[in-house]
């Protein structure tokens, strides 16, 4: 793909001062009103201009655009492989990445990226907004500028930062832990199974004792093999046995994340839990997590969720859907047995889960 790659003109000199990435796939920050009255992503050069204040930052800045900018619910598994390959590429020659998003499947990119990159001792932090740049009150400038100065962020000469976030609405938020809940206020993400990484205010408080702490020492790792035969299902009361078995007989269904209520409950019917074990036979991975951002999943803790690990249903504890179907994604894309990917899903893999 033909990657725009520019500049921004700072007040760098060059002289042992840091170096950002910022990486612009699209998103509500840099989106314009289209002749229908829509909001349509619109050049990033045009985005820059926007914000001035860039010129003063002491940090050099380098902007890589996705030829065409994207409306984030238009994202791909194909966006999340070039984001990592550009991290990948990029990793030493610069200190830190800043990736502008949309807001609305920010959470998910997140999530892929901090799974993708194996071994990241850098900072990669997404932001976006809730209001385009172009307009008086958006919350752009705030989001971006300080997503610079945090991915610029230094202790010791080591990077503060050393795994993927979301910098959003003046907190700082471990990316796989965090889901977007609101869209028409500027708080749009919350963390509920993980405290904030920094409160933003006067200064950038970091919660230092909870910050992902890799040593550096082994090298960084692509995985960038994901595998899209997965689904989602949310149960409801009234869902029916036709719709359940037409969703868990789909072709090709490799694994589900099933969102259940509470702390992990499902109707316990004789023929719903039927038709999970003959899932589970059929060698679908089923994934539980809760409908409820905040607590866990405990199989057992009600009857309506005893029989679950009884017939082989995985417990996500307190991962967010997001990270779950992620993780799902990458482990089938590694072609282990569904054994192996089973022992795998019940582990944490990069802070998403206790
Ligand atoms: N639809 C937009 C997007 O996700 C919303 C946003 O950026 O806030 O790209």
């Amino acid at each position: 793909m033909n990657y725009k790659i520019f500049k921004i003109r700072t007040s760098h000199n060059l002289s042992g001062q840091r170096s950002i990435l910022i990486i612009y796939t699209g998103g509500t920050i840099g989106m314009v009103h289209d002749e229908t009255g829509s909001l349509v992503p619109f050049n990033f050069i045009k985005v820059m201009e926007r914000i001035p204040e860039l010129s003063k930052i002491e940090v050099g800045l380098t902007v890589i655009s996705f030829p065409k900018p994207i409306d984030s619910s238009n994202v791909s598994i194909r966006d999340w492989q070039a984001l990592g390959y550009i991290i990948y590429e990029n990793y030493d020659q610069y200190d830190g990445f800043v990736i502008l998003h949309g807001t609305d499947t920010m959470a998910y990119s997140a999530s892929a990226l901090s799974f993708m990159l194996e071994g990241l001792a850098k900072p990669v932090i997404f932001t976006g907004a809730q209001i385009p740049i172009g307009n008086l009150r958006s919350d752009a400038r705030e989001n971006l500028i300080t997503a610079i100065e945090i991915a610029a962020d230094q202790r010791n000469g080591t990077p503060l930062i050393k795994e993927v976030c979301i910098y959003f609405n003046f907190g700082l938020f471990r990316g796989n832990r965090s889901q977007k809940v609101k869209s028409s206020t500027f708080a749009a993400f919350e963390s509920q199974n993980y405290p904030l990484l920094a409160e933003v205010g006067m200064d950038i408080n970091y919660n230092e004792a909870i910050l992902a702490a890799p040593n550096g020492l082994v090298p960084l790792r692509l995985h960038q093999d994901l595998d899209d035969n997965v689904a989602l299902l949310k149960i409801f009361p009234g869902l029916n046995k036709a719709v359940l078995e037409s969703i868990l007989g789909s072709e090709n269904l490799k694994g589900l994340v099933m969102e259940t209520f509470g702390s992990g409950n499902i109707p316990n019917e004789p023929w719903f839990i039927e038709c999970l074990k003959k899932a589970v036979a059929n060698q679908i991975i089923i994934l539980n997590v809760s409908q409820c951002s905040g607590g866990e999943v405990i199989h057992g803790r009600y009857e309506t969720s005893r029989k679950l690990s009884e017939i082989g249903i995985i417990s996500g504890g307190n991962i967010t859907t997001e990270s779950a179907i992620i993780k799902l994604m990458l482990f089938l894309g590694s072609k282990k047995s569904p054994e192996i990917i089973k022992n795998l899903l019940v582990n944490p893999m990069n802070g998403e889960m206790d």
